[in-house]
């Protein structure tokens, strides 16, 4: 039994071809830019979309122990009572109030993945589990990768790399393909800007590869404005991205998880913050440029789909 937020159909940004991505509750980092805060708690939570809410006053006595309450136009809620998104979604008729989460099985998320699999062979596409963290639930983790290892799926997860190294290997001998973050190599500005060090997300790519040399390693880094944005910042990813021998992708800041924060009565962290695009593609440019220039070392770019096993052959016969 574990927790997801979401299982999310159709994906084609994580991993290779059309996955379905399996979305687990809870993350030992705190990143400033979020795009989804509802993963960051381990347990379900209630969240509240003003935009949706008619009034109906239908939640104020009707779920029990929450003490729902309007303070002038806004909702709030008692934040450590439990209930569970039935009682919720018979209270609510628009789902302005939602729960975010819930506990469900193995089998049960199988279940749903598996609505998928056609899509998965025609693709070269499979499942991803991603969070939050799917590391803070290694067993949980586990056990799903072992149905879909039963059902013949590709196998990917989407890790911050921040876990104890044996959970992180045992869910490692169930993945066939793994997509990680490097936010910055600057220890000081991580931990100001995550939360925690980087000193054991880059020890344990560092293990990943030494002891799965033939996983095909995808490390990704958002480009976020003011923590990671120059030339220098990215120059020294890519000097360790080519260390582990991975494949590597920029991704541009956004601001989509900004609602999300208000249905949970966060303040957003990055206030106004905006990406310059012209920066950005300057340094886009700047790490296409440099795996041009090793014509053996990878590639640039979003996932690529390829047979079965291929990717694995490259990365381990490529020498890099
Ligand atoms: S690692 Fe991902 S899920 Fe966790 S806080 Fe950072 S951005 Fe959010
Ligand atoms: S039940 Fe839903 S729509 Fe009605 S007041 Fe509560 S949040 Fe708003």
């Amino acid at each position: 039994m574990g927790t997801v937020f979401n299982i999310q159909h159709f994906s084609i940004h994580d991993g290779p071809g059309i996955r379905t991505v399996v979305f687990l509750k809870g993350c030992p980092l705190r990143c400033r830019w979020c795009a989804n805060p509802e993963s960051q708690s381990p347990t379900p939570q209630i969240g509240w979309t003003k935009g949706e809410c008619i009034h109906c006053n239908g939640c104020l006595n009707g779920i029990k122990d929450l003490n729902c309450r309007f303070e002038e136009d806004d909702l709030f809620w008692d934040t450590t009572a439990k209930c569970d998104a039935k009682e919720v979604k018979r209270v609510c008729p628009t789902g302005a109030l939602h729960l975010m989460g819930e506990e469900m099985t193995a089998g049960e998320v199988m279940e749903e993945v598996e609505k998928d699999a056609p899509f998965f062979v025609a693709s070269g596409g499979g499942i991803t589990i991603s969070g939050g963290e799917p590391l803070l639930q290694p067993d949980f983790t586990c056990e799903i990768l072992k149905l879909a290892g039963k059902r013949n799926m590709h196998r990917a997860i989407e890790s911050c790399s921040y876990a104890p190294w044996e959970d992180f290997k045992k869910v490692l001998h169930q993945v066939d393909y793994l997509l990680t973050d490097v936010k910055t190599m600057d220890d000081e500005t991580h931990k100001k800007q995550t939360g925690v060090s980087n000193e054991l997300i880059l020890e344990n790519l560092r293990r990943v590869r030494k002891e799965f040399p033939y996983l095909p390693i995808h490390v990704r880094t958002p480009v976020i404005p003011g923590v990671n944005d120059s030339k220098e910042d990215i120059e020294a990813i890519l000097a360790f991205v080519y260390e582990i021998r991975a494949n590597y992708e920029l991704l541009p800041y956004h601001r989509l998880g900004v609602p999300k924060y208000e249905s949970l009565h966060r303040v957003y962290p990055m206030g106004n913050a905006e990406l310059d695009t012209e920066k950005y593609m300057e340094l886009e440019t700047c790490a296409v440029m440099s795996f041009a220039q090793r014509p053996l070392g990878g590639q640039y770019g979003p996932p690529k789909t390829t047979p079965r096993g291929i990717d694995t052959m490259l990365m381990g016969g490529a020498g890099i």
